[in-house]
This record gives structure tokens, sequence and C-alpha cells, in this order.
């Protein structure tokens, strides 16, 4: 996927603090944050993205701060003077209500614990950060949130825009690709969420929700926007947790740090590199997934192929063209990302199941998604090293596996002990656009 940028978008305005994005597919397709989070996509299915981002000088005194006080700097540098930071302010306090701990497993081994949120994922996150600011930059103008989910991003966004005024959301999945737990959390809200099992795997999926932005009809008369991991908002939330998870260790442990994340669109992993280039001290990112290796294949051989998507244990990664791959290709294009720093691995389901029961021998009950960074991590990391490998969702919300897998019972949290007796209330459809087309616009316009 080669990507050309001239000079002119390399340069920065001096004294100026407005944060320009600009479409990946065609630099001439410029726009504020607002813009970009309102359009989700640009022309020719372009991902927005800034054109630079701003360095600390002054890290140390960043991470010594709280996390809300020191996600309220990082996104303000990040948006820019676009958006006062009192309004920034008012939607971290909103969207961060949770925490982001890190657990020790070994001596030098650590999860990320991204789950803590009332969807039990890291997604949260993203999701609720785009939701408050969607509400915050709609100004009371009525809008459409389409988005695929393979899992996970369903329930975030779901949960984040539940009852917001103006605000409707249609959230495709994949029938029978999910675990029903995962599909109950976020198919029984009702009133403003709507959801559709597709008769197709995840690709399916995002090709029809890539097929409506390009249709004139639903995007302007449905005032359409995407609420998956494309979404520049989501992106830019999740930076601050790589901050969270750093101001957690000591110094010695900062100067050699390797971050394991396991990436199935690599949102996740964009916005760890987003953190890095602004200053965070990460010296390797491991970039695993599962079977859908397009990934670490490309890393390894320079190839571009993806494979046919396959299912697999960590569902949430059944991903074999990932959307956000030309975002890390431009940090790459760009130079502030050194590709030397960058390892890839992919698991495959057998040592997935190995390394959660190795997790479990340590004392730490894990889930597959999380057990393959755990894997990757140990096959990379050396004595010397502090390894973090990131745990994007709790193990309940996959407990059919977890418990068949380790071969023992686990409690289910109350946001999924709430939900698990409630009734599911998808429509059912073919992957055929027309018929998606003709069910949004008998749902959202009577
Ligand atoms: C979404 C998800 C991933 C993959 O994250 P990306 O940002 O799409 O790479 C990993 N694990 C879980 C549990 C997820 O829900």
């Amino acid at each position: 996927m080669p990507l050309r940028l001239s000079r002119e978008t390399r340069l920065i305005k001096k004294g100026s603090k407005q944060v320009e994005l600009f479409n990946l597919k065609d630099e001439t397709d410029s726009v504020s944050f607002a813009e970009a989070v309102k359009k989700g996509l640009g022309k020719h299915q372009g991902l927005y993205f800034p054109k630079q981002f701003s360095v600390f000088d002054n890290i140390d005194e960043i991470l010594a701060k709280p996390f809300v006080e020191r996600s309220v700097e990082i996104l303000s540098r990040l948006i820019g003077d676009e958006m006062p930071r009192e309004q920034i302010q008012g939607i971290v306090e909103k969207a961060f209500v949770f925490d982001a701990p890190l657990a020790k497993v070994t001596d030098n081994v650590y999860c990320l614990e991204l789950f803590h949120g009332p969807t039990l994922a890291f997604k949260d996150f993203g999701g609720r950060f785009m939701a408050q600011v969607l509400s915050v930059i709609a100004q009371g103008e009525p809008i459409t949130i389409l988005t695929a989910t393979s899992g996970d991003t369903g329930a975030a966004v779901a949960h984040a825009f539940h009852g917001l005024d103006n605000i409707n959301v249609v959230i495709l999945y994949p029938k029978g690709k999910i675990s029903l737990l995962q599909e109950k959390l976020f198919t029984t809200l009702g009133d403003n969420i709507h959801t559709v099992s597709i008769d197709g795997d995840f690709d399916a999926c995002q090709q029809l929700v890539k097929t409506a932005f390009d249709d004139a009809d639903v995007r302007e008369g449905l005032h359409l926007n995407s609420a998956n991991s494309i979404n520049i908002s989501r992106l830019l939330a999740q930076v601050c947790y790589y901050f969270e998870a750093v101001s957690q260790l000591t110094d010695a442990q900062r100067s050699d740090l390797v971050i394991s994340v396991p990436s199935g669109n690599f949102g996740n992993l964009t916005a760890g590199m987003i953190a890095k280039v602004m200053g965070l001290p990460i010296k390797k990112f491991i970039a695993c997934t599962n079977a859908n290796d397009t990934v670490p294949r490309y890393l390894k051989t320079g190839e571009w192929s993806p494979n046919p998507t396959v299912a697999t244990l960590s569902n949430a990664m059944d991903v074999s063209q990932p959307n956000n791959w030309p975002r890390i290709e431009a940090l790459i294009e760009r130079g502030e990302i050194d590709k030397s720093m960058l390892v890839g691995d992919a698991v495959d389901e057998q040592y997935t199941q190995l390394a959660m029961k190795q997790l479990a021998q340590l004392g730490y009950i894990s889930e597959p998604h999380a057990a393959i960074a755990y894997r990757a991590l140990t096959r990379v990391l050396e004595d010397h090293e502090t390894g973090i490998f990131l745990g994007t969702a709790h193990p309940a919300k996959f407990r059919e596996s977890v418990e068949t897998i380790l071969g023992q019972p686990i409690s289910l949290p109350q946001p999924l002990a709430d939900c698990a007796g409630k009734e599911i209330l998808s429509a059912q459809l073919s992957s055929d656009y027309a018929q998606l087309k003709q069910h949004m616009f008998s749902i959202l316009k009577s």
C-alpha cells in the first residue's frame, strides 16, 4: 500500500495551534477535527489523519498528572485550539469514568486492563469519548451512526450513545460469529439503538458500511456518521491509556519498554504509535494477530496479500483487511515511526489456548485476545526489558471459551449479568446492500 505525501503536508505552520486533518487518499481533502468526526470517512473512503503531531517536551510532568487531567492535556494537543479546553475537560470527565490499571503477571510482565468500563472492553474508551464529542459538535442536528462490529465495538457504541437525543445508531454484525453474551450486551437496549445481524462475515459487514457511505441518498438523507475504529475521535481517545500505562511504571522500567497489542483493525496499535510520536517512551511494539495474519506477513515479506477471513477464538480480531493500516503506513512513511520498532507475530489457536493456561498458572485469568498478546510478548521480550500486553476484554465476555479451555467457572460481572436474561431485538438481513438500505429508510425515516 504505497503512500506518497508531498513535502508541503509535512511542514508545520509556526505559531498555529489549529490541527488540520487530511484524507490519506486525497491530500486536497483537508478538514477540521469536528468535520472529521462528523464525516468519519473522506472522499474515496479515505481515512482522516492529523498532518503532524505535537511532541511533549515535559513528558515526566505529564506522566505525573492524574488520568483525567493528563488526558485533557493530551487531547487538547491532539485536537488543538478548535475546541476550548473546558469543553474537552467536560467531555473527558463524562467519558473516562473508569480506570486502566496495570496488573502484574510476572516480575517484568504486566497486563494493561482496559476492560473496566460499562461494556467490559477497551472500546468503551473510544466509544464514550466519541459519543460525547458528537453530542457537543452536532448541536442538535439529527445524526445516524452506522457501524459494523465484530463484537465489542457494537457494545461500546450502543452503550455510549444509548438515550442521547437526536442520535440514532444502526449496528451491523456477523450472524453467529460472536458469542451470545457479546450479542446480548448490545442488541437488547432498544430505543435509539437499532441492531442488524448480517448473513456474512465481519468483512461483509464492513463492506456494507463502506457502500452506504458512498451512497449519497443514504449518507445525506440520514446524516450518516461512522463510529467504528476509523473515526478519528475514537483513535485519539485511545492514545490516553498508553500514557496511563507508562505512568504506572518506575523510571527504570520506562526506559526499556515493549508493548504487545492484540490487533484486528489496528486502531489500538495506531493509537499506541501516536502516543510514541508524542514522546511516550516505548521501545518496541508487537503487532500481533490470530490466524488472520495479513499484517505480520506483510511486515515479513513486504507483500500485502489478505487471505479470506477465518473464524478464531479471538473473534474481535477476525479481520483480514485491517482498515486502520494506512494510518500506520503514513506514520512510517513520514518518518515519525521507525519501522524497525514494529515486530509482527501471528498466534494460532493452539498457542492461544496454551497462553491462557500459562497465564492461569501464574494466577492470572485471561481471555483469547489478551492471551495472544501475552504469547507474542513472551517470544520477543528479553529479561532486562519490561513488557505490557493489552487486556482488551474482560474474560467473562468470552466465558464459553474461557471456561472450556481453563476448565473452571468464570463469574459474570454486573453489566453482563444484567443483560443475560433480556431479549435480542435485532433485525436479520442478507449481505445484500439494497436490503439494508431499504431497512434503514424504513426504521429511520418514518
Ligand atoms: C476490537 C478488539 C481488538 C482489536 O482491536 P483493533 O483496534 O481493531 O486492532 C482486540 N481485542 C478485543 C477484545 C477487541 O474487542
